[in-house]
């Protein structure tokens, strides 16, 4: 859903402020037309984007209609994404009746001072107040947070989480901020505007995120995520799995057993694709069984439970072990991977290194455009 009410200085998504109703009901109607299109049986949901609660309710009650006319018999997981400046209790209801079961809101500070700096629309008040309207739906609450803002110290975002914990939501999201190329926070920094925090700095604070909520119970199933026991976000254990996918909407993307491709972005081209030949998909490639497998080795790393090597033989045809001998030894012998009983996983004491490690098991093997 790739509208919201602003455009965040750090986000590189396909998302828009600013838009029309006649431009948020157009896009609505080709995604539905889509959603028919393409005929689907989820196992589970992700309305995200973007911010689908900025719909208004007539709008969003069509599209939960037209979800709701897929085939959800399979379906165990149902997240809708919300931002508090567009959280309120009907919207949430009415999001819960058609079968939404987790909330995924973005408080991502509760620091006046910070959530300016991220160009963030809301107060710690309506993060509060959204938080409380989720709960009292029943659905299973996930909140985001961002931490390593220039200038937040160790702390700074200790205060932060230990709030967060204090309302105890089931599932909590902690990313670091990254600068995206094409942001506008990343133009800042090349402007020597803001500056990035250091690596040893970021360290720290990941470090202290991952041990503070174990101790309060969370399970750090992923190197950003925490669940209380079986509030994992099924959802998103089945990208870093490797499991296919389909996206609807501009800009999502799509996995179909090693074929990846992305919807276009702009909203009037994938409108006017939609209208005129039911697909929006433009750029797909097929991924080669060797690419296929280093890239679920790489997804599983970021996970507590690492990449299954049967797993990966029975989608891929590929024996991990014999194609990545030379990385696996590598690995092992730098203490970057430890033997789980069904593939390899990440030490905790090397987390804060991830994404250079499981970059290793990378390569440049080509895969062809289809
Ligand atoms: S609310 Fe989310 S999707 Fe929308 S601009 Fe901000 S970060 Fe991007």
């Amino acid at each position: 859903m790739p509208f919201c009410v602003v455009k965040c200085g750090y986000c590189d998504f396909n998302s828009f402020a600013g838009s029309s109703q006649h431009e948020r009901e157009r896009v609505v109607a080709a995604m539905q037309r889509e959603l028919e299109l393409r005929r689907c049986r989820p196992q589970t949901i992700f309305l995200g984007g973007g911010t689908p609660t900025y719909l208004d309710l007539a709008l969003l009650e069509q599209l939960l209609e037209t979800i709701a006319r897929c085939d959800l018999s399979a379906c165990r997981e149902w997240t809708c994404e919300a931002n508090p400046e567009s959280c309120d209790t009907q919207t949430l209801q009415l999001l819960v009746d058609h079968g939404v079961t987790r909330f995924s809101i973005g408080i991502q500070s509760w620091d006046p001072a910070r959530l300016e700096f991220l160009d963030r629309p809301h107060d710690r008040d309506a993060a509060e107040r959204a938080y409380e309207c989720a709960r009292a739906t029943g659905a299973a609450v996930s909140l985001d947070f961002i931490f390593g803002v220039p200038g937040q110290t160790l702390a700074a975002w200790q205060q932060e989480l230990e709030h967060a914990i204090e309302l105890s939501p089931d599932h909590l999201s902690c990313y670091q901020l990254t600068f995206e190329a094409g942001t506008k926070l990343d133009a800042l920094r090349a402007r020597g505007i803001v500056e990035a925090a250091s690596d040893e700095h970021l360290r720290d604070l990941l470090l202290w995120t991952r041990s503070r909520l174990t101790e309060a119970g969370y399970l750090p199933y992923e190197v950003s995520n925490y669940a209380r026991p079986g509030q994992e976000c099924q959802h998103n254990l089945g990208y870093w799995r490797g499991n296919d996918y389909v996206g609807i909407g501009p800009g999502a993307a799509s996995h179909d057993r090693g074929r990846r491709s992305t919807n276009l972005r702009p909203l009037r081209a994938y409108c006017e694709a939609i209208s005129t030949s039911g697909c929006a998909s433009f750029d797909a490639e097929l991924l080669t069984p060797e690419q296929r497998t280093r890239e679920m080795v790489w997804l599983g790393l970021r996970t507590r439970e690492g990449p299954s090597f049967d797993r990966i033989h029975e989608r891929t045809g590929v024996d991990v072990e014999t194609l990545l001998a030379t990385e696996l030894a590598d690995a092992t012998q730098r203490d970057d991977i430890t033997r789980t009983e069904t593939g390899i996983r990440v030490p905790e004491s090397r987390i804060p290194w991830l994404d250079a490690i499981a970059a290793n098991f990378l390569a440049a093997a080509a895969s062809t455009s289809v």
